[in-house]
């Protein structure tokens, strides 16, 4: 029998799906579970791929079966799982060979498995894949870090099984060592706002406007057609417009308002910190997680405190603030991505990646789960200035804020008055009203920060007094 020309570990969720895919495309694969009962069960269900799938039982009886120089996907439980694995498969492998940690693994951790195996015979890559299930199964978007020789080595199977964006395949090779990784976590980190935000337009048209799931799933619907149009916006829909089962009243109404979170977001929002830029929406977000998740304490807090005393939740014009929503998601979402983009410019100096801002929006166009015509609209305003500081002031895009921005005033301003927590959609406001404006209000801080500890401050006029005249002992 042949040799495979790929082997695949791990035949999880995510690993089965992106095997069959694989072997879908004309490439023969060689798969290994560390259970075999998953690998057996993965293989009898195969149907008519098994001729381009090798299942294997050992470790030794899955390298053998592939052919070198060998690229190893390992598709496992991200964190210690990883390394654990490529400890027992190292000594197996050849000179040539490939490690691809396909998982969501923390960019550090893939920095220093690179670093690791540097001056070794062997390769790793570090790949983020997104799209979930249904991605990996028919096409995901796919973001590589390491050398480029190495993904010239996996290019041609990559670019087989990755999402096609108006025939582009959604892969690309980022960068060195953890920009694949580091990519995938702001992708993480975008979707985590995006959900937020959406999150939040669902709260203001439920408990302001007072409507149904299926009500809100209409708008949610008509808004897909429009310039919201994303993969986010379709099945924000189709959840609301879900029966339950068992009781047959909406499904999300039945659905306990706890989120989970596995880390992706929080590590968007540390690395963001650790690089000075702010990603407040992504914060927004990661910390309304949080909160959703402490349900008893709400629930508590609401029997101490009551709901805000503001009575009704009132519009002059339902359809005009309906409207309305609609641009103060697209302003805040615009926000989020600026954000994002910002936090990966910053990363690429910081590691040497030189990220291809262009492509990377690019490659999110198609198969992963932020995907959107909105993207395509950031390729081409990356496109035209690669160089840029900030989204929000690409000709394209600072029309579109202008445009949209007092849209996400006026909701928010209803949303606060109305009792009604809004603190991703606020916080894309307050970035906006920052970034934009010349003179902050920073010179007091420095003010503060001379006066208890004698840090100095720059003048407007460029003189040279560097410290304020507080006095001797008011500083104590
Ligand atoms: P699953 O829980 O479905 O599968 C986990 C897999 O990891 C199983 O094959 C399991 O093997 C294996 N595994 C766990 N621990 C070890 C170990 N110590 N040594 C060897 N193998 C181990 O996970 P998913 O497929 O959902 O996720 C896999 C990776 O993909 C994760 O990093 C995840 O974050 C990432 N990912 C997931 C997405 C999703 O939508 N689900 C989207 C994008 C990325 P066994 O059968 O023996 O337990």
């Amino acid at each position: 029998m042949s040799q495979a020309e790929i082997g695949l570990i791990g035949l999880g969720v995510m690993g089965s799906n992106l095997a069959l895919n694989i072997a879908e495309k004309g490439n023969k694969i060689a798969v290994f579970n560390r259970t075999v009962e998953a690998t057996r069960k993965f293989y009898a269900e195969a149907g008519e791929l098994k001729g381009q799938i090798v299942p294997c039982e050992t470790i030794e009886e899955f390298v053998a079966a592939i052919r070198p120089p060998r690229p190893i996907i390992i598709m496992i439980r991200a964190g210690e799982a990883v390394d654990q694995q490529m400890e027992i498969l190292k000594p197996y492998l050849s000179k040539g060979d490939i490690m691809i940690d396909a998982g969501n693994a923390n960019f550090r951790d893939t920095m220093r498995r690179f670093d690791a195996l540097k001056d070794s015979e062997l390769t790793f890559i570090g790949m983020g894949v997104s799209g979930g299930e249904e991605g990996a199964r028919h096409g995901p978007s796919i973001m590589v870090g390491g050398t480029e020789e190495s993904y010239r080595r996996v290019e041609k199977v990559l670019t087989s099984i990755a999402a096609k964006y108006e025939n582009d395949p959604c892969v690309a090779w980022l960068g060195e060592n953890g920009a694949g990784h580091f990519v995938k976590t702001i992708h993480n980190g975008i979707e985590y706002a995006d959900m937020q935000m959406i999150a939040e337009i669902y709260g203001i048209l439920r408990d302001g406007l007072k409507m149904s799931a299926a009500e809100i799933g209409e708008v949610f619907g008509t808004w897909n057609k429009g310039r919201l149009n994303s993969y986010l916006i379709e099945i924000t829909e189709k959840v609301l417009k879900a029966a339950d089962p068992l009781t047959g009243k909406p499904i999300v109404d039945m659905i306990l308002d706890k989120a989970g979170q596995k880390g992706t977001g929080k590590w968007s929002v540390i690395e963001a910190q650790n690089l000075g830029i702010p990603a407040t929406g992504i914060e927004a977000a990661v910390a309304a997680r949080s909160i959703s998740s402490m349900k008893e304490e709400r629930e508590a807090a609401e029997k101490i405190l009551g709901l805000p005393p503001v009575g009704e939740f009132t519009v002059a014009d339902r359809e005009a603030f309906i409207e309305d929503l609609e641009n103060a998601l697209l302003a805040a979402k615009i926000g989020a991505y600026a954000q994002g983009f910002a936090v990966m410019s910053a990363a690429s100096k910081e590691f040497g990646w030189n990220l291809p801002m262009p492509t990377i929006a690019k490659i999110w166009r198609a198969g992963c789960i932020i995907r959107s015509q909105f993207l395509d609209e950031i390729t081409t305003a990356f496109t035209k200035a690669p160089d840029v500081a900030n989204l929000i002031v690409t000709p394209a895009f600072a029309a579109m804020v202008k445009e949209t921005d007092g849209a996400l005033r006026r909701v928010v301003s209803a949303a606060v008055l109305g009792g009604l927590p809004v603190p991703a959609l606020a916080s894309a406001l307050g970035y906006f009203d920052s970034y934009r404006r010349g003179r902050g209000t920073a010179n007091v801080i420095q003010a503060q920060r001379d006066f208890f500890g004698a840090h100095g401050f720059d003048r407007v006029d460029g003189a040279d007094s560097h410290h304020g005249p507080w006095g001797s002992g008011l500083n104590a």
